[in-house]
C-alpha cells in the first residue's frame, strides 16, 4: 500500500510557518514568538511554529467555551455530530500519507509504522467514536411510582488534552475523538517537537464542518502552555498522556485552580515475561524484539524489561539478540528502514546515559549501546539488550522510553510475578506460555492495564488502555474512554 515515489515528494516538501488553531483559524502567538522545528532524521530546522503563551492559552479556552455554551456543537443532533466525525475520519484517510510524513518529519518514527498506527489509526478512532455517539443511552433509575429518576450523561464543557510527541496522531484523536463525539469543545496541546499533524487534523476538522471554536490547537512548551492549560479554571477536565512527572504537576494544577478531573496516561516499565513452556520461542524473540524496538522503543507500552526463564536464558538472549540485529535502524522515511530515528538529541544522550548506569550497576551490553548513522546529522540508536539486569537496578525501574531492554533471567512463577511486580509502574505486561491455567494465573497476578498473551503489542480501539499504579488513572480506547467526557446529571422528578 505505501509506495516509496509517493513518500519522497513529501519528504522535502516546503512546510509554511505554522500557528495556533484557534476558532477555526491559524493564528500567530499574540506575542509573536516561534520555536523552530528540528528534523531527528537529519538534526535540521524545516519549519517553525507558535510558541504560545498563557494569553494564547487564554484566548483558546474562551473560544471553546463560547463555542461550547452556545450550543452550536453541544447542541448539534447527534446525527449532525456523527456526520462531521464520519467525514473528518474520511479526510484524514484520503490525507493520511501526507499526514504520516509530516509526523514523521517531525518525531522520527519509521513511516511504515507511522501510516498506520498514526494517521490510519486516527481515522479509525474517530470513525469509531462516531459510530458510537448516537448509541449512548441514559438510564431511568429503578425506583417507586410516584418518582422518574433520570440519569443524563452530559457533556463535561470544556476539554483540555495534552499529548506527547511519540505517536501524536494515534493518541490524540483517542482523545479528540471521545471528546468531540459526546459534545465538548477541545483546547488541545502538542508537545512542542510534535506539532504539525495535528495542527493538520483542526484544519481538516474545519473542512470536514466541526464548527469554529470547537476543537482549538495551542501550540509551544509545556511549562507554559501545558501549565497555562491545566490552570485554567475554565477547563472542566484533563486529559494527558507522557511523563510522570508532568502528570504530577497537572494533579497540582488542578488542585490550585477548579479541582478539574485530570486522566493521566504515564510511564511503564512493561515486563515482558517468557516461561519455558512457551509454544514457539523463535516467534516470541522475534515478537519481544518488535515489542521493545519499534519506533526506537518510544512506546508507553513498550516491553522494556524482557524475564526469561532460567533454563531457556541463554538460548532466548541469544535468538533475540540476532532478532536486534537484524533490525534495519535508518531514515524513517526510507521504506526499508525497519526502525526510525529517536525523537531528540537529548533523548539519545539520555539512553546512552541509562546504558552507562546499567553497565556500572553490574549489566553487561550484549548488543547496541551506541549512537549509530551519526553522520546524518540525525538521531539514531542501534537496538540494545543488557543482561543480568537486577530488579532494583536503575534500568529496570525507571522508564527509559528508548530502545533499550533490560533482560533478568527468573526461576518460577513466583519469582516471575515477584519480580514483574517490583516497580512504581503498571501499564502492560506480556506472558508467553502453553499452559492456559499459568497463563490465567499471570492475567491476575501480575498489576497491569493490559497484558498480552503469546503475542505482545497490537491491542486495538475495542479493548481499553489505562495504567494502575503510578502509570496512571482513566482509560483511552474502548467504549469505556468515553466516561471522561461526560457527568453524570441525575434529575429526580416527583410525579
Ligand atoms: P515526555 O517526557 O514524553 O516528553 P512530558 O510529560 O514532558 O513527557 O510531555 C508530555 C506533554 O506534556 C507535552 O505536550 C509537554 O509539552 C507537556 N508538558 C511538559 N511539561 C508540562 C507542564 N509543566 N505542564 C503541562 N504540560 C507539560
Amino acid at each position: 500500500m505505501l509506495d516509496q515515489s509517493r513518500i519522497d515528494p513529501l519528504r522535502h516538501a516546503a512546510i509554511a510557518e505554522r500557528g495556533h488553531f484557534i476558532n477555526g483559524r491559524m493564528v500567530p502567538a499574540q506575542d509573536a514568538r516561534t520555536l523552530n522545528v528540528l528534523s531527528p532524521i537529519d538534526g535540521r530546522p524545516f519549519t517553525r511554529i507558535a510558541s504560545g503563551s498563557a494569553q494564547d492559552v487564554d484566548q483558546a479556552v474562551t473560544a471553546a467555551r463560547h463555542a461550547f455554551e452556545d450550543g452550536r456543537w453541544s447542541g448539534a443532533t447527534p446525527a449532525a455530530r456523527k456526520k462531521v466525525l464520519l467525514k473528518l475520519a474520511d479526510l484524514i484517510e484520503q490525507n493520511a500519507l501526507e499526514l504520516a510524513v509530516l509526523g514523521v518529519r517531525d518525531n522520527g518514527t519509521e513511516i511504515s509504522m507511522a501510516f498506520k498506527a498514526e494517521a490510519l489509526s486516527a481515522a479509525a478512532s474517530f470513525r469509531y467514536y462516531a459510530e458510537a455517539l448516537d448509541k449512548i443511552y441514559g438510564e431511568i433509575a429503578p425506583t417507586a411510582d410516584n418518582v422518574l429518576g433520570l440519569v443524563h450523561k452530559a457533556p463535561v464543557g470544556v476539554v483540555g488534552a495534552i499529548v506527547p510527541w511519540n505517536f501524536p496522531l494515534m493518541i490524540g484523536a483517542w482523545k479528540l475523538a471521545p471528546a468531540l463525539a459526546t459534545g465538548n469543545s477541545v483546547v488541545l496541546k502538542p508537545a512542542e517537537t510534535a506539532s504539525l499533524s495535528l495542527l493538520r487534523i483542526a484544519e481538516l476538522a474545519s473542512e470536514a464542518g466541526l464548527p469554529d471554536g470547537v476543537l482549538n490547537v495551542v501550540t509551544g512548551p509545556g511549562a507554559v502552555v501545558g501549565e497555562a492549560l491545566a490552570l485554567s479554571m475554565d477547563v472542566d477536565v484533563l486529559v494527558f498522556t507522557g511523563s510522570g512527572a508532568t502528570g504530577r504537576r497537572l494533579l497540582e494544577y488542578s488542585a490550585r485552580s477548579n479541582l478539574k478531573r485530570c486522566y493521566l496516561e504515564l510511564g511503564g516499565k512493561s515486563p515482558n515475561i517468557v516461561f519455558n513452556d512457551a509454544a514457539d520461542l523463535a516467534k516470541a524473540a522475534k515478537v519481544s524484539a518488535a515489542g521493545i524496538f519499534r519506533n526506537s522503543g518510544q512506546v508507553c507500552v513498550a516491553g522494556s524489561r524482557l524475564l526469561v526463564q532460567e533454563d531457556i536464558h541463554d538460548d532466548f538472549v541469544a535468538a533475540l539478540c540476532n532478532e536486534a540485529e537484524a533490525l534495519k535502524v535508518g531514515d524513517p522515511l526510507d521504506l526499508s528502514s525497519q526502525i526510525g530515528a529517536v525523537h531528540s538529541l537529548a533523548q539519545l544522550e539520555s539512553h546512552l546515559r541509562f546504558v552507562e548506569t546499567a553497565e556500572a550497576e553490574g549489566a553487561e551490553c550484549r548488543t547496541g549501546g551506541q549512537r549509530i548513522l551519526e553522520a546524518t546529522g540525525g538521531y539514531y540508536m542501534a537496538p540494545t539488550v543488557m543482561t543480568g539486569v537486577k530488579a532494583t537496578d536503575t534500568i529496570a525501574q525507571k522508564e527509559v522510553f528508548g530502545p533499550v531492554l533490560a533482560v533478568s533471567p527468573f526461576k518460577d512463577e513466583a519469582d516471575a510475578i515477584r519480580i514483574a511486580n517490583a516497580t512504581e509502574f503498571g501499564l502492560a505486561a506480556g506472558v508467553w506460555t502453553a499452559d492456559l491455567g499459568r497463563a490465567h494465573r499471570m492475567i491476575r497476578a501480575v498489576r497491569s492495564g493490559v497484558i498480552h498473551v503469546n503475542t505482545y503489542g497490537g491491542a486495538d480501539l475495542t479493548v481499553p488502555l489505562g495504567g494502575v499504579k503510578q502509570s496512571g488513572n482513566g482509560h483511552d480506547k474502548s467504549l469505556h474512554a468515553l466516561d471522561n467526557y461526560v457527568d453524570l446529571k441525575t434529575a429526580w422528578i416527583q410525579l
